[in-house]
């Protein structure tokens, strides 16, 4: 098998199963191979999974399968404007498990036969896409499942990215949101994710008036009725005069932060703007921002919560992408002797496993 990263996380079994001895991957001497692949903008796989709906998934051509849940599909549809294909929830070979990211994301478990490797055994893959740990307000956080190889996303796989436990963070959120003076408050986060739980935070912690940009109304739309959540707020007048009284809650997509149209609206309000993101622990991310102030508040798992992943999840090889991969496999392998290594982009693994 190999396991490569493209457009996107190929993982690519010869046929009759896991052996690798041909050297060929899927299109290899060996014939009619199967690939997984998973995120990619563009659907060449045989099976195609879609593990959330951050990335923007075109599908170039209309795959044959693609596995996502019925919320990445509704929340793709919203955001794109472009349907998903016929998707499915599953197949004989990919089981989908809550990844506790955004609401609808999958970690996917690909179980390949190995009847015809020379140990027979079956191979179990673990694809985590983006994923959480943690329990936060709607969702529930990424319950390991135990697998052969582990593919992981290490975005924050630094021993500098620990942040605080969630109930401290979000009482320190809170609190800062009950306390801020009669201003407008403007705070930035993604548009699915943290947008929808700043919503809840704010409406936790003061009675002010919530007010969201269009792109994150959007984003609430569709989460709501892709499930039973609701985020009621109103909706920031695009123009025609000031959108704003004074001391609303305004939540607006992170890449806004430094644009002339908010800028001119918090300078003329006086406004407060907090960041929130797991970045948030270097000073630079406040400056970026021009925040006045950030949170730790993130989507993904911090250092610790990554190792402890590895750990539960107990794998012979990981694959690292995204963030700090290339530190953190050398963190699994130096420290925890597991064979780990980065997957960098064009690169590909041909492994017997
Ligand atoms: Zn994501």
């Amino acid at each position: 098998m190999a396991v490569r990263r493209r457009d996107g996380i190929h993982i690519e079994v010869p046929a009759g199963g896991g052996d690798g001895a041909d050297g060929g991957g899927a299109d290899g001497p060996g014939g009619a191979g199967r690939t997984f692949v998973a995120d990619a903008s563009s659907a060449v796989g045989d099976v195609n999974v879609v593990s959330h709906a951050h990335a923007d998934h075109t599908f170039s051509r209309t795959p044959e399968t693609v596995v996502c849940s019925a919320a990445t599909a509704a929340l793709v549809e919203a955001r794109t404007g472009k349907s998903v294909p016929a998707y499915r929830e599953g197949t004989d070979e990919v089981t989908l498990y809550p990844s506790g990211h955004v609401v609808g994301s999958r970690a996917a478990l690909v179980e390949v036969d190995g009847r015809d490797r020379a140990d027979g055994a079956d191979r179990r893959y673990l694809y985590t896409g983006d994923f959480s740990v943690r329990d936060r307000l709607y969702l529930e956080g990424f319950d390991p499942v135990n697998a052969d190889v582990l593919v992981m996303e290490t975005t924050y796989g630094e021993p500098d990215y620990r942040f605080p436990a969630e109930d401290e963070l979000q009482a320190a959120i809170r609190d800062w949101l009950a306390d801020a003076p009669d201003r407008p408050l403007f705070l930035f986060g993604y548009s699915l994710g943290r947008a929808q739980k700043l919503q809840r935070l704010a409406s936790q912690a003061t009675n002010r008036r919530l007010v969201v940009h269009d792109a994150v109304r959007t984003v609430n739309d569709a989460v709501e009725s892709a499930t039973d959540l609701s985020f009621p707020a109103e909706t920031l007048a695009a123009d025609g005069g000031d959108p704003l009284a004074g001391d609303e809650v305004v939540v607006l997509p992170t890449h806004l932060s430094r644009t002339d149209w908010v800028t001119d609206l918090v300078e003329r309000h006086d406004g407060l703007k907090a960041g929130f993101s797991g970045w948030a622990v270097d000073e630079s991310f406040r400056y970026r921002g021009g925040y006045d102030v950030t949170f730790p508040l993130t989507d993904h798992c911090d250092f610790d919560e990554l190792v402890a992943t590895v750990r539960a999840v107990d794998p012979e090889v990981v694959y690292t992408h995204h963030g700090f991969d290339e530190a953190f496999a050398d963190h699994l392998a130096t420290r925890y002797g597991y064979d780990a290594r980065p997957l960098l982009g064009d690169q590909t693994r041909l492994d017997d496993f």
